[in-house]
């Protein structure tokens, strides 16, 4: 009798490593044991990360009787599962979280995006995310920080959460350059090797990240709009929008470390910021001379296309279809006027050519969390709604009283946009009116 390797087994070598008899080695597709050798000890089963591993029915493992937690937590922490399932899962259950054979791979990292010494609001999201994921995971948190004059950020990043700041600060890192910024991460990355790095899905974010995963040969989910820890495998579990955003699908980076995801921007929250709290500092030198480079930066233009940026918006007035033509969409700019908003639209207005890309909600355009968001003749197809229903106020406007935004907005307006948006417009213009009278 021996142990059975079932095909969950992803031949990470785990168990080839920890049999201290000798009985398994990694076949074609999969571990495969030697029944002579093997001894049913169970050792294998505990480090296995996927459960592929079994004994034979009525055999108890040896080391199952040796707790590796203290026997009082074990119970308190189970209970259900141990009451609900068969022993054999009961076991598995019980056990602390695996070690991988890449364990040498510790901590979570977040990449610290910033512009002209100001970071991006993504990132300091992302430290609070990341604390609730290394806390899990008992762990450090390290931002990591490159450019050139910015020592001074390291203080905002430990009072929103980071243990460590790994920083490279150089004249040659003073704009963003692919080819110079991802030396430097990959360099941090394999000498100090985090198991978790993460990214905000900005433009230079998903160029970053994109670069640095391939030069590391590991996975990397994009766009990513929830996170969590499989403790018992101790994974990643990166979410995001799948077929067509139809579904939402989980990726895990079973092998490679470390474990890689870019996460859109508004999608989680900055911890309150803990004033005077500090943590290490860990500083390195770039790998790279401006000789080096083939890119040039010649010089900067920003963008003022937008009044309003829509990420950084308070208030959104989003356009459809439904507003016909690009006549009726200047009904949108109208009430974004009057609100002092940034406008936004569906994928159907940007491609009907009414609004801007960058004017896009939604899975292929922005993603968005103002406090008041107005959807007007915009169907509620789930593409656009992933984008903005973490807005705390949205009042949708469509003549369809079954339309799909309704289950979305907190005030439904059933009508015809061009009777109810000119009179919103009106009263708020007199509310305006009235307010300026009375402060000045
Ligand atoms: C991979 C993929 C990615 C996508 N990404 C995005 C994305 O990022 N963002 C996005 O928005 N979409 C995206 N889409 C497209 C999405 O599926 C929908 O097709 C799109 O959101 C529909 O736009 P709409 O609501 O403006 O148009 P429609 O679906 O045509 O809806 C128009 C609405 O206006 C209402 N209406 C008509 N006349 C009036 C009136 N006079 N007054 C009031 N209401 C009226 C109608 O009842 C209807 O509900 C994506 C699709 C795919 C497959």
């Amino acid at each position: 009798m021996a142990v059975s390797i079932s095909t969950l087994c992803i031949s990470c070598g785990a168990c080839v490593d920890t049999c201290p008899h000798e009985a398994l080695f990694l076949g074609d597709t999969k571990a495969e044991v030697i029944p002579d050798k093997c001894v049913e000890c169970g050792e294998c089963i505990e480090v296995c990360p996927t459960n592929a591993i079994t004994l034979p029915e009525g055999v108890k493992p040896a080391a199952a009787s040796e707790p590796v937690v203290e026997p009082k937590e074990q119970k308190i922490e189970t209970k259900a599962e141990v009451d609900e399932k068969p022993a054999q899962v009961a076991q598995v259950i019980e056990k602390p979280a695996v070690k991988l054979p890449e364990s040498e791979y510790q901590g979570v990292w977040i990449y610290i995006e910033q512009r002209n010494g100001k970071i991006a609001p993504v990132s300091l999201e992302l430290l609070g995310e990341g604390r609730k994921l290394a806390d899990k995971l008992g762990v450090e948190l390290a931002g990591v920080l490159l450019g050139n004059n910015v020592r001074h950020l390291t203080k905002t990043l430990y009072e929103h959460g980071a243990d460590t700041v790994y920083l490279m600060d150089d004249p040659v890192l003073d704009q963003y350059r692919s080819e110079a910024y991802q030396v430097g991460v990959v360099d941090f990355v394999r000498k100090y090797k985090p198991e978790i790095l993460l990214f905000g899905a900005t433009a230079i974010g998903r160029d970053l990240a994109s670069t640095v995963a391939t030069e590391l040969g590991t996975g990397l989910t994009a766009d990513t709009t929830r996170l969590d820890i499989d403790m018992q495998n101790r994974l990643l579990e990166a979410s995001r929008p799948a077929m067509g955003g139809n579904i939402m699908a989980t990726i895990l980076c079973k092998v490679q470390r470390p474990q890689m995801a870019s996460v859109r921007p508004k999608v989680f929250k900055a911890i309150q910021p803990i004033a005077g709290r500090t943590g290490n500092l860990i500083e390195e030198k770039i790998n790279v001379k401006e000789a080096d480079l083939r890119t040039k930066v010649i010089s900067v233009a920003l963008d003022v296309s937008d009044k309003i940026r829509l990420s950084d918006a308070d208030i959104i007035v989003a356009g459809g279809k439904g507003l016909q033509d690009e006549k009726g969409f200047r009904l949108v700019h109208e009430l974004a006027e009057v609100l002092g908003a940034a406008v936004g639209a569906s994928r159907d207005a940007v491609e009907a050519g009414w609004a801007s890309h960058s004017q896009q909600v939604g899975q292929t355009g922005t993603t968005v969390a103002p406090k008041l968001y107005f959807a007007i003749g915009i169907s509620g197809a789930v593409q656009h709604t992933v984008g903005m229903e973490n807005s705390e106020i949205v009042v949708a406007i469509n003549k369809d009283p079954n339309a799909q935004i309704f289950e979305k907005c907190t005030y439904a307006i059933v009508g015809d946009a061009f009777e109810i948006v000119p009179k919103f417009i009106e009263e708020f213009k007199k509310l305006k009116q009235g307010g300026e009278r009375k402060h000045g």
